[in-house]
């Protein structure tokens, strides 16, 4: 539904582009998280594809319709291409109810008032229907943010980091809810976050930016386990560089390194073992002097000699085309 080609956005006095050079496809309903480092360029594809920005070079089709440039339109971007924004937008001195009525006024009242209803226990709004804006907590603003986007009937929703400032549970159940909605309305979403959690728990498929450059579109199964490089895949989870007896270096990740295993050992020295809630980070010096990282389901006693056992089957080979 949705085609990008080699889109580029160098901002002016900037050296580098911002997007240098991006291209992919979204299907019908597929939800997308694009990932990478702050800098990176995820905002700025974003409101590209939001048409709040002219790309230098490149296209966007929607549909198999070009989009047209903001200056060559009334409204900013795609009427079916919606962006939710971060700051809420809603009327502060209405309801909830009628903060989503008032997106629906161009339509008749019974499919107002359906519609409307429909919108709210979608977004979980339903028991909140008569509250006023300043008595929602963070969550249910922009649940209230999404009904609103929604109300417009968007083939494409677009969010940029919509719930960085949220509590992570909270920002989990939300995410988990989002899906839903998105699924239920059979729409797509391009979700933009820093956070590789939000992308895991949300995505189909997963974008990774760098430099504004796109280096890897792929299920988040694949993305995690075949990274195309080092940098993605630390991005993605701690990843432990080791040596071979050849000298040779070898990438497995902290949760296929384990105590008390017996395959592949090697003889450490732990330096740190910190709780962490569902499990103990710990930290260990090899002979060679090289720092190994995993978990433990156990507190292990500090400053002693231990065996960790690597998983070298799940070592990381790493294809950059
Ligand atoms: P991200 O959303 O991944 O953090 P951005 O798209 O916001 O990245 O920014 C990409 C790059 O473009 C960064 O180097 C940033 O400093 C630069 N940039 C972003 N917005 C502007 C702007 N309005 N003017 C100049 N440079 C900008
Ligand atoms: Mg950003």
């Amino acid at each position: 539904m949705l085609r990008v080609e080699n889109l580029h956005k160098k901002y002016a006095g900037e050296h580098f582009g911002a997007v240098s050079g991006i291209s992919f496809e979204l299907e019908d309903c597929e939800i997308l998280a694009v990932v990478g480092r702050s800098g990176s360029g995820k905002s700025t594809l974003l409101r590209m594809l939001a048409g709040l920005m002219k790309p230098d070079e490149g296209t966007i089709e929607f549909n198999g319709e070009k989009l047209d440039n903001p200056e060559e339109q009334l409204i900013a971007g795609h009427p079916q291409i919606k962006m939710v924004f971060q700051d809420f937008q809603v009327k502060p001195n209405m309801t909830v109810a009628e903060n989503v009525r008032y997106k629906l006024l161009h339509f008749n009242k019974d499919y107002q008032d359906e519609r409307c209803e429909e919108l709210l226990t979608l977004c979980g709004l339903q028991p909140l229907a008569n509250k006023m804006p300043h008595e929602l907590s963070g969550g249910q603003q922009q649940r209230l943010s999404l009904a609103r986007a929604l109300a417009d009937d968007p083939k494409l929703l677009l969010m940029d980091e919509p719930f960085s400032n949220l509590d992570p549970i909270i920002k989990e159940d939300l995410l988990m809810e989002l899906t839903e909605i998105v699924r239920k309305e059979e729409i797509s979403l391009i979700l933009v976050s820093h956070d590789t959690r939000d992308a895991m728990l949300i995505a189909d498929r997963i974008a990774y930016i760098e430099n504004g450059s796109l280096l890897q579109i792929d299920a988040p199964e694949n993305i995690y386990k075949k990274p195309k490089s080092l940098a993605i895949a630390q991005f993605f989870g701690r990843v432990n560089e080791l040596k071979k007896s050849d000298g040779s270096l070898f990438y497995v990740r902290a949760e296929h390194v384990e105590i008390n295993g017996s395959d592949n050992i090697i003889r450490a020295q732990l330096n740190s073992c910190t709780f962490l809630g569902n499990s103990y980070l710990c930290r260990a010096i090899t002979e060679q002097g090289e720092p190994i990282i995993f978990y433990s389901k156990k507190y292990l006693e500090t400053g002693i000699e231990i065996d960790v056992s690597v998983f070298t089957c799940f070592e990381l080979h790493f294809s950059v085309d």
